[in-house]
């Protein structure tokens, strides 16, 4: 069985619609894919359909932007119900403090490139997330840069944002939020280099709020990455998964790159509403 449970569509900054991520998902020989757009669950229901056509099985999720101690984490939210209102509210209270975000940073970067802010509405689908890779395609659509990673190093990357904070919500309060909505939490990514990281304490302190597992294989960790956060994951009894964070043809990341071992997906689908309760 191979298992990819990080990818994004257009609801997000993904290349693909949802449904062409599941078409994409089961060419690349996946059994099970989870699709977690930034700060939405508008992919499901097509996904969902697209899943059903093909032969795959959907995983719904979504990847948080939130924060432990003032750095910014992205938490993968799984099978939560959709409809939980602590939860849609945080996923409002993301996609506008994004929007405020990216009008500083076109602020910022109008002077040098010539940027307006209409440059950048026009890359991002209906009311979806809107996030620097949006302005990296703005930059690409005026001839700036030749594609995203040369925006990111050039313009987008935290050294040049450093000063734009984007107050998402406390990490720990939306795991707690994300089990009381019978959904499974895991911390994604959380030694990628490129982006400033929390230490082992503070993972530590995620379990006690009902943290699941944590991404191990990505491919913005490197080998002693790895193995140090599968230790920590052994140590903590958190699961460890692995996942390609798909973004079409926006990020050299290729679906199925890094999968998580059946094992793993058995033992974080049984934690899958563990704690459920009906208040919201
Ligand atoms: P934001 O959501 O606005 O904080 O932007 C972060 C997103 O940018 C991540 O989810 C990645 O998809 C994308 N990203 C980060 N670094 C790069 C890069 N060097 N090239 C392309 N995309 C990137
Ligand atoms: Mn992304
Ligand atoms: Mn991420
Ligand atoms: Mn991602």
């Amino acid at each position: 069985m191979r298992i990819d449970l990080h990818t994004h569509s257009t609801a997000s900054d993904g290349t693909q619609p949802p449904a062409e991520v599941i078409v994409s998902a089961a060419r690349a020989g996946l059994d099970v894919v989870a699709l977690t757009d930034h700060d939405t669950t508008a992919g499901w229901l097509a996904a969902s359909v697209a899943a059903q056509q093909h032969g795959v099985h959907l995983v719904r999720g979504t990847e948080f932007s939130c924060r432990v101690n003032g750095v910014g984490v992205h938490l993968l939210g799984y099978c939560f119900d959709p409809t939980f209102q602590h939860l849609r509210e945080a996923m409002d209270h993301s996609r506008s403090r994004r929007v405020d975000r990216a009008q500083q940073i076109v602020h910022v970067l109008a002077p040098s490139t010539g940027l307006t802010w209409s440059d950048v509405v026009i890359q991002v689908q209906e009311d979806g997330p809107i996030g620097r890779p949006h302005i990296a395609d703005a930059l690409v659509s005026l001839g700036v840069v030749p594609d995203r990673e040369a925006a990111f190093a050039q313009y987008l990357s935290e050294r040049h944002i450093a000063g734009i904070n984007s107050q998402h919500r406390d990490a720990a309060t939306l795991i707690r939020w994300i089990r009381d909505a019978g959904g499974v939490s895991v911390l994604a990514h959380p030694r990628a280099a490129r982006e400033p990281v929390i230490d082992d304490e503070a993972i530590s302190g995620l379990t006690e709020a009902g943290l699941a597992g944590i991404e191990v294989q990505h491919r913005d960790h490197d080998l002693d990455a790895q193995a140090a956060l599968a230790f920590l994951a052994a140590r903590l009894d958190l699961v460890a998964t692995g996942s390609s964070d798909y973004h079409g043809s926006g990020k050299p990341n290729r679906l199925g790159e890094n999968t998580t071992h059946p094992d793993a997906f058995a033992e974080l689908m049984s934690r899958v509403g563990e704690t459920q309760t009906s208040a919201q």
